[in-house]
Order: C-alpha cells, then structure tokens, then sequence
C-alpha cells in the first residue's frame, strides 16, 4: 500500500520533527457572513459553538465585535492574553501527549483576517514569537483579506511558513447561494491565485454532498480547486448540526445528507485526481455529542476512517 502524501509528512519533510497545529480561537473575531456585512445568519451550515477551542477565557469580550473598519480595538491586549493562553495550553498538552517538537499557530475560528490590519499583525507577531513555533496557519474567506494584508503575510513568508486556508466549499455558484455562502466561486478563485502569486502557501477547505451537487459536480470542484494551485487540501462530508438553518431544511425533508458509501466514492475518485504534490490535511469530519442531527456516520471518527482505508485500499493507498 502506498501512503497518501499527508500534511504531517509535509511537515516533517520540510522541517525534520513532529509539527502540529495549536488551534487558536480568539474572542471578537466573528465572520462578515454573520456580522450583516455580507448576509445574516451565516452558511447554512455553520454553527458557531461548535467550534473548538472555549471563547470564555476573556468575559470582557462578549458581544464585541471587530470587522474590517473597526477604528479601534479596546480589547488587543486581552486577545493577545488569550492568544498566549491559549498556545501554552495547547501545545504544552501536544508536547506531552504526542511528542510534538515544533508548531504552526492556527488561527482556526471565523474569519482571521476580518479585523483592522494592526490589530491582525499583532496577533500574527505574537504567535510567531512563541518558542518553536515555525509559522502560522490563517483560516479565512476569500472575500475579507485585503491586499495590505496579503503583502504583510508575504513578506513574513520569507523567514516563516505562512498558510492561508481558504473555504471552497464548492465551485457551483447556485450551490453557494443555497448554503448562504456570501460570495460566489470567482472571488475564491482570484484570491487563491493572488495569495499564490504572493508565495504564500494554500489550503482549499472541500465539501461534499452539498445540496443538489451531483458526483461529477464535486469532482468537478475538486478538479478546479486543483488547478488553481493549492498545496493542501481539507476534505469533509456535508453534516447537519442542530441550531442552523441546514437543520431546519433537514427537518422538512428538503436536504438528504450524503450517505457513507456515496461519500467514500467520491474521496477517493478526488484523491486519485489529486496532482502528487497536494498534500491531504483531513479526509472526514463530524462531531460525536448531542449537536449532531445527521448523518450517524459521522459520529465515529475512528469507524470512518477505517472505512475510508478499506476503500483507498482497492486503489492501493493507505491514510
Ligand atoms: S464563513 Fe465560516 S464562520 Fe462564516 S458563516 Fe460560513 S462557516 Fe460560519
């Protein structure tokens, strides 16, 4: 069995130890998609408690909100507590646990780059500051980084690894609309070609069984996502959390959730499309507590991938 190029052997390959990403969630950063900016309410998808890491450290906080315009920040010396706080937990755990030598900061929550630039560079500038962190990974959308900020990551690109990880999810615009993305497929497509550009390194977030996407529509996605470049790539199954929009349509019957085998189909025909050099980041989410409404496979990580390795292995692969 051959092994999938992974982001972990990346890693390894480029700076020789065990690097793992410490997820970041900083309190006042919320998401044009649900500020009003650009739509109300979010992707259809999208429930913001599930999100990982607890936004309670800085109480203060509650309620404020940064976006591009916000003339002040009142509250930068309190994230960047947080940030410090937050670092130290985690990867002091990751240490422990999983022998990790050096770290990417990830700044996972929302949109990282949707708040006024000094406030972006110093975050960025703390976490890069950190002992054996080696650079950093910003978890954002196409439609709210500038170009201020893209030559700002450029120019740390040159001493550190920077990553822009930016949301796919689909190249059909009527997909997009559907789930209330906010943007349509150009603007991914440019801003991905204009962070290539800049140097910088890319991950494509992919999303399968979206409403009315056929096989050959999420392939053709991936195909896209390809060409346009990335370095990385992040797979997920389409599942339905309570509490959002996408629940409410489930619960009236007008959204069907990819089943288990349709979902192992179309993974492995987009990896072995997938040019050599991409690495793979994650083939499989889901969520094992009460807020999930469906489907039950995604419940069990472990079960799914098992099941992913038996199917990747009819093909001679291994995860
Ligand atoms: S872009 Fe991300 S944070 Fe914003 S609504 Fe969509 S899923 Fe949620």
């Amino acid at each position: 069995m051959k092994q999938i190029f992974t982001y972990g052997n990346y890693l390894k390959d480029k700076f020789g130890a065990k690097v793992y990403k410490v997820g970041i969630n900083i309190s006042g950063f919320t998401c044009p998609n649900i500020d009003g900016t650009v739509a109300k309410g979010g992707c259809t998808f999208c429930e913001n408690d599930s999100f990982s890491a607890s936004t309670d450290e800085v109480q203060e906080l509650k309620g404020f909100h940064l976006n591009l315009n916000s003339k002040e920040n009142p509250f930068l010396e309190k994230q960047l507590l947080q940030l410090t706080q937050q670092f130290e937990a985690i990867s002091a755990r990751q240490k422990r646990e999983y022998g990790a030598q050096k770290f990417l900061v990830y700044f996972q929550s929302f949109t990282n780059t949707y708040a006024p630039f000094e406030t972006l560079k110093a975050l960025y500038e703390k976490a890069l500051s950190f002992p054996d962190v080696v650079g950093l990974s910003i978890g954002t959308r196409s439609d709210s980084i500038t170009d201020e900020t893209l030559e700002y990551l450029a120019e740390l690109n040159k001493t550190k690894e920077i990553w822009v990880e930016f949301g796919i999810q689909s190249v059909y615009d009527e997909t997009l609309e559907r789930i209330n993305r906010g943007h349509d497929s150009t603007n991914v497509r440019e801003w991905i070609l204009k962070s290539k550009k800049a140097g910088l390194h890319v991950c494509g977030h992919l999303i399968f069984g979206l409403p009315n996407e056929s096989q050959e529509m999420m392939l053709e996605t991936s195909k896209q996502a390809y060409e346009w470049g990335i370095d990385s790539v992040k797979y997920h199954p389409l599942y339905v959390v309570k509490r959002t929009a996408l629940a409410n349509e489930f619960t009236r019957g007008e959204f069907t959730p990819i089943n288990e085998g349709e979902y192992l189909e179309v993974l492995v025909k987009s990896i072995e499309m997938k040019p050599s050099n991409v690495s793979v980041q994650r083939v499989t989410a889901g969520i094992d507590d009460d807020s999930l409404l469906a489907p039950q496979w995604c419940r069990d990580k472990n079960q799914q991938i098992k099941n992913i390795n038996k199917a990747l292995k009819k093909i001679g692969l291994k995860y």
